[in-house]
């Protein structure tokens, strides 16, 4: 056997790809990535009733998003049913499993005694021993694990430590129903196996699944995984996390205007961390990771955290990449598609050119959409109520005259140009530059908050100004 590491992300296309599910995938990408080894996708489809094709597609687009890529093609759990099926029936003949022909009422029984005495439900073990030839004509029967009566089964979890579980808790449970369907528990162990997971990363609300699969994997005589059990994520409150929290779907973070590396950082530093380091690029990431040092305490979603992650990631991106990232998600952005649709050549200079400026002022791509608003919108400008006060009292008288000092430019329009001309028409008239920026700056762009006012101009370039100010004092 290698010691190359496989990794999997396994999840139930039930829902949404949710940011807790897109913190284990990242886990199980980065523990790949760091070792050299690859990461496998499979969609944990048997429940025929709530998995649907739209939430698979929504996972594999979310996964894509983020960019945590898998080796080869995506394995259907509800697929593989006759391998769960016939490995089910080889521990029948290897005595290590067996048919039960307990009817509902029978377990029923079970479950009422169980409780009248105050214990967990269990199955009593009655077909443990009984002969096949005793079941009931006609019968199909359930196969029933053996499960060790006495002794523990202890978990050595990488992130857990060592998670001890007594025997006696653990009951002779089903791996094929009567059916004969896989149970979720045996299809895990078979699939994982036979598509050579070395480790296990997942949610701690499968810890106690791990003992029971730890008993399937010994009776075949199979090699069991390593195991890591990372920490739910909680919201900032300490309380499972909600809708409120940010339990959303992660097209609701690219809809918010979340850079995937950003969000991909700050799942990161979720539960894990490496010195005082907060951002990390993904090769940082790659280099430093280990599954080893991931918190077993519950991590705290924290949207205000993410949301400056973001900001300080675009500010530190190169503009050329920081731009295609934007034009890739303006379609899912609100307002976004309306720039799309008026983004041409000329216009896409014009954005990089003023994305210095754009970015010190936003924390999001929706931030940044916004401030980019002014190169998108049409004369005569729409234009918010602060930029409409700063337009008011003298600002158009103001403005008349820096109309015509602007005018007045020959040479190249360039910023330090339309700097040179204004603060010139400032001195001459004695009116301080704020007074003559700030209407300007609200004729420009229609609000009070813009990249540098000699930036803004020179972006827009000298006709578009000159008439955008003309709108303001006619
Ligand atoms: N399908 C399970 C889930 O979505 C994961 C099972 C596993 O990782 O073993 O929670």
């Amino acid at each position: 056997m290698s010691d190359k590491v496989v990794t999997r992300f396994a999840p139930s296309p039930t829902g949404f790809l949710h940011i807790g599910g897109a913190r284990t995938a990242l886990f199980n990408w980065l523990y790949a990535k760091h070792t050299g080894g690859t990461m496998l996708l499979r969609i944990e489809d048997t429940d025929r009733e709530r998995s649907t094709d739209a939430a698979t597609a929504a996972i594999l687009d979310g996964l894509s998003w983020l960019g945590l890529t898998w080796d080869g093609e995506p394995v259907s759990q509800f697929e593989r049913a006759p391998r769960h099926r016939a490995v089910a029936e080889e521990l029948v003949r290897m005595g290590k499993a067996y048919y039960c022909y307990a009817t509902p009422a029978e377990l029923e029984a079970m479950r009422e005694s169980a409780r009248a005495r105050g214990l967990p439900p269990r199955y009593d073990g009655r077909w443990r021993e009984r002969d096949p030839s005793e079941a009931p004509a006609g019968a199909k029967g359930a196969i029933r694990i053996k499960a060790p009566a006495d002794g523990e089964t202890v978990v050595h979890d990488l992130v857990q430590g060592e998670v001890r579980f007594p025997n006696k808790d653990l009951d002779d449970f089903i791996i094929l129903r009567s059916d004969g369907n896989p149970t979720y528990m045996h299809a895990v162990v078979v699939d994982d196996h036979d598509m050579g997971i070395t480790h296990i990363i997942r949610g701690d609300d499968h810890l106690t699944n791990a003992a029971r699969q730890m008993v399937i994997y010994r009776a075949m005589g199979w090699d069991v995984p390593s195991m890591s059990h990372i920490p739910l994520i909680h919201g900032a409150d300490g309380a499972k996390l909600s809708k409120r929290h940010g339990a959303l779907g992660v097209e609701a973070y690219r809809a918010m205007g979340y850079l995937p590396e950003a969000l991909l950082n700050y799942l990161a530093r979720l539960g894990w961390s490496h010195g005082d380091d907060e951002v990390m690029s993904i090769a940082d990431m790659i280099a430093w990771f280990d599954i080893g040092d991931v918190n077993k305490g519950a991590a705290r979603f924290d949207f205000a955290k993410l949301e400056a992650l973001n900001g300080v990631h675009m500010r530190r991106m190169n503009d050329a990449e920081l731009l295609d990232i934007f034009i890739n998600t303006l379609p899912y952005l609100e307002g976004g598609p309306a720039i799309a649709a008026r983004l041409d050549d000329t216009r896409k200079a014009q954005l990089l050119a003023a994305l210095p400026g754009l970015k010190e002022r936003a924390k999001t791509l929706v931030e940044l959409a916004d401030g980019a608003a002014f190169l998108f919108a049409e004369r005569p400008l729409p234009i918010d109520e602060k930029a409409t006060a700063l337009l008011g009292g003298e600002a158009r008288e103001i403005l008349r005259g820096a109309h015509a000092a602007l005018e007045a430019i020959t040479g190249d329009w360039t910023a330090e140009a339309a700097e040179a001309a204004i603060r010139e028409y400032a001195v001459a008239r004695g009116h301080k530059l704020g007074a003559v920026a700030q209407p300007l700056r609200a004729a420009l762009t229609g609000k009070s908050t813009s990249p540098g006012v000699f930036d803004v101009l020179a972006v827009l370039g000298r006709e578009e100004s000159l008439a955008r100010v003309a709108d303001q004092i006619d």
